[in-house]
């Protein structure tokens, strides 16, 4: 991008936080397009009745699940995480706030999520089966209504193995693509960008994915994918730019959530908002969680969405408007972070656009913050989690130091002794030990 048109963005944008942005600052920023769910819907492609298909879609899979991974099948091959209290974590972060953090917090465990350990269960899961299913049924091998269970079979993993699965990541979309992937039979290949940690890549290639490496970012990456995949009529590119597939399968964890929350008495309404924290990369994951949370939750849901300080791709697009147009190296910002769940320079513009409407507004936060917070956490809840996953925790207290503005325009300001906050954990219980380990000490050593 040009310096001139840079300028020109200044120009249209409130300076004081693009400075900060740029000298890393954490800063928090509220969304001047924030609608009335009933307006904001007006402007989607989406329904509840995409998302309810592609819930009976994995209802449909279940079967099959349950069989080829036996640890899910206590919950009847059901793809699904915990929603846990953490008071004692509330507790140590009250400490250090100069406000009352006023209502419940939860945890929303994806960290947890069986099969790969990271919010990517979801979306990355899903849109796979749905590729699996329309290449079965479309080939005379299965039926709506067949048991499902079939397809772990010799007949089936020979049938896919014609067929090839491509995808880029910065490690965690990749892991729940290439294990899915390789167990349904298909070839998969993962481009992997230069953030991806050494495990990741190995734990794939010890199930027989193809790991291709870059030296370059997580956009390099995917478009070296996409530009590979379209040369071949038998691979399928999962493009997590642009999907709606992956955007329905993370928009599932509503439903479950509005289940999991009913099931522990907890209210959402006029009296009770919800407020929701995610980690955000390239925004599929957190976009398609809080669209699912606004179609059951209307105007008493808030959702947030959290970047590191390096990487606030989503934040630049949103607040210039400009979406995939505009990359943080643009700013003279470096894309270098600890969390490379989130290291993405430039967000999607398919994403940034659907979610305006709904989105509550987007806050950054240090690596250091997230460290600190990893072993606070491990601490206090004695829960494990990689850097990415800590980014929604310090949500309730930016919304309570900063957001003001917010909790009076929404008249929020009385209720939020009755508001519940929804920390959203993205993954961490498929990392090694020993780098859990490491990362515990790093936090350990940022403390003083
Ligand atoms: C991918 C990921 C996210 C964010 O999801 P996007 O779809 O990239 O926005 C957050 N946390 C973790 C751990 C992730 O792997």
């Amino acid at each position: 991008m040009t310096h001139f048109k840079i300028q020109s963005i200044l120009k249209n944008c409130p300076h004081p936080l693009i400075d900060h942005l740029i000298s890393l600052k954490e800063v928090f920023w509220l969304n001047q397009h924030l609608e009335k769910y009933e307006i904001g819907m007006k402007k989607t492609p989406f329904t509840i009745q995409d998302v309810q298909d592609a819930e009976a879609r994995l209802g449909r899979f279940a079967a099959y699940i349950a069989k080829a991974f036996p640890e899910t099948s206590a919950d009847n091959g059901i793809i699904e995480s915990p929603l846990t209290k953490i008071s004692q974590m509330k507790q140590k972060i009250q400490l250090n706030s100069s406000q009352p953090l006023l209502g419940q917090w939860l945890l929303k465990c994806d960290s947890h999520l069986p099969i790969s350990g990271s919010i990517k269960a979801r979306g990355g899961i899903y849109e796979v089966l749905k590729h699996a299913e329309e290449l079965a049924i479309g080939n005379q091998m299965l039926s709506l209504d067949d048991d499902y269970s079939i397809i772990a079979s010799e007949k089936f993993r020979e049938f896919f193995s014609q067929y090839t699965i491509a995808v880029g990541s910065t490690g965690n979309l990749g892991l729940s693509i290439g294990i899915i992937s390789a167990k349904l039979g298909f070839n998969v290949t993962v481009h992997m960008s230069t953030d991806a940690k050494q495990w990741k890549k190995d734990l794939l290639r010890s199930k027989n994915v193809t790991v291709v490496e870059y030296t370059s970012d997580y956009s390099k990456a995917v478009a070296e994918g996409r530009r590979q995949a379209a040369s071949d009529p038998d691979c399928y590119f999962i493009d997590d730019e642009n999907s709606p597939d992956l955007f329905l399968g993370y928009a599932v964890a509503a439903l479950r959530l509005q289940k999991q929350l009913n099931d522990q008495n907890i209210q959402v309404d006029e009296n009770h908002p919800l407020f929701v924290y995610l980690p955000c990369g390239v925004g599929g994951g957190p976009g398609g969680v809080a669209f699912g949370l606004k179609l059951f939750f209307r105007d008493y849901v808030h959702c947030f969405f959290a970047e590191p300080v390096h990487s606030p791709c989503m934040l630049l697009g949103m607040m210039t408007g400009l979406h995939d147009q505009i990359s943080v190296y643009d700013f003279g910002i470096d894309n270098i972070t600890e969390a490379d769940g989130l290291a993405v320079g430039r967000p999607s513009g398919f994403i940034g656009k659907l979610i305006e409407p709904f989105l509550s507004g987007i806050y950054t936060v240090s690596d250091k913050q997230l460290f600190i917070m990893l072993k606070n956490l491990a601490d206090t809840e004695n829960l494990h989690l990689e850097p990415s996953a800590l980014a929604g925790m310090s949500g309730p207290v930016k919304l309570m130091e900063e957001g003001n503005k917010y909790l009076l325009n929404h008249q929020l300001a009385k209720k939020m002794k009755n508001s519940t906050h929804i920390i959203w954990a993205t993954g961490g219980s498929m990392v090694p030990q020993e780098v859990l380990a490491q990362y515990y000490k790093k936090g350990k050593s940022l403390m003083h």
